[in-house]
């Protein structure tokens, strides 16, 4: 599944965090998925459970903001959020809302999938 091996990757990073500033419990982990990761967040929140059942610290929680998709028309350097926002993976067309070109546009978020804070003691 998408989500167990983005769950293993997190849990990678933050086993790494713990041992390099030598603390002991994991409280909460903070990510930033850009939807074209096409992360189902219940999907993703249920593999990092699941992963922390073999750790120290089986209560932490994992927070996902999702960050929508933003464009830039070629045209006319517009930025916009396209309306449809589940392209999982799919070719972008979307019309700028100023000159409506559909094609070509600049991807300006919606990419990112990262780790913003690990919060433990
Ligand atoms: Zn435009």
């Amino acid at each position: 599944m998408h989500e167990m091996s983005i769950a293993q990757g997190i849990m990678d990073v933050v086993k790494q965090e713990m041992t390099k500033n030598k603390m002991k419990v994991l409280l909460k982990v903070k990510i930033r998925a850009g939807k074209l990761n096409a992360i189902v967040p219940e999907a993703l929140q249920v593999c990092f459970d699941m992963l922390l059942q073999d750790t120290p610290w089986p209560g932490a929680m994992l927070e996902i903001e999702t960050i929508p998709i933003k464009l830039k028309c070629p045209k006319c350097s517009q930025e916009f959020l396209p309306e449809d926002q589940e392209y999982m993976g799919s070719i972008i067309q979307a019309p700028c809302p100023n000159c409506g070109t559909d094609i070509g546009h600049e991807i300006v978020s919606g990419k990112e999938l990262l780790i913003e804070y690990i919060e433990a003691e």
